[in-house]
């Protein structure tokens, strides 16, 4: 059924706009004039010499987990890349030398140019092996290589900068966690 949308009666004043210009400057000028006068009400950092704080949540540049022994925790599966819906994860997969791992990824590569950074490829992974709390959001490079991530890059990150109730974090390398883990590990009751 059709929905007839009727314009709203203008009266006179309205329809001749002066007055509906002072009104907005006014507001304007109201908005300008609290800027001025309680400028301490804002907060403001020195951008970008001083980086927001970002919460952990918040979806920024991607890592990879590792495992105990530092390998990635990936395991190929392609998932993240079937529901990354820009299309920008390329993964090529091998196999892997532990028995217990069907596949790791030989290559992995996020296009953060292409990126929209919905945080679909992370609800996709099925064992928790890439996530979007590196807090980095702010990404700059002077050419469009720089904005593609590969696994090195990925993985470059270190578990002193992620919380000790991060457990996950806490069982890579250097994490308070990682000797237990890396007994799991290689005991093989490691999850
Ligand atoms: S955040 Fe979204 S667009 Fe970016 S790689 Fe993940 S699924 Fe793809
Ligand atoms: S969904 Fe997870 S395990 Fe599967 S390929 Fe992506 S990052 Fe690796």
């Amino acid at each position: 059924m059709t929905k007839v949308v009727r314009r709203p009666d203008l009266t006179f004043w309205e329809k001749i706009y002066f007055v509906e210009i002072f009104k907005g400057l006014a507001t304007t000028m109201g908005h300008a004039k609290n800027s001025l006068l309680h400028a301490d009400h804002f907060k403001v950092i020195n951008y970008p010499d001083v980086q927001p704080n970002l919460p952990r949540d918040y979806r920024a540049r991607h890592r990879l987990m590792k495992r105990p022994d530092g390998s990635p925790r990936c395991v190929a599966c392609f998932m993240c890349s079937t529901a990354c819906p820009a299309r920008c994860i390329n993964i090529v997969a091998e196999e892997s030398p532990d028995h217990h791992i069907e596949k790791r990824p030989a290559s992995f590569e996020i296009d953060l140019l292409l990126c929209v950074f919905c945080g679909f490829c992370v609800e996709a992974c099925p064992c928790d092996a890439i996530r979007m709390d590196t807090r980095q959001a702010v990404l700059a490079g002077d050419n469009r290589r720089d904005f593609v991530i590969d696994k090195t890059k990925l993985m470059d990150w270190e578990p002193k900068d992620y919380p000790l109730e991060d457990a996950q974090s806490q069982k890579a390398p250097g994490g308070t966690l990682h000797a237990q883990a890396l007994e799991e590990f290689k005991s093989g009751s490691y999850h």
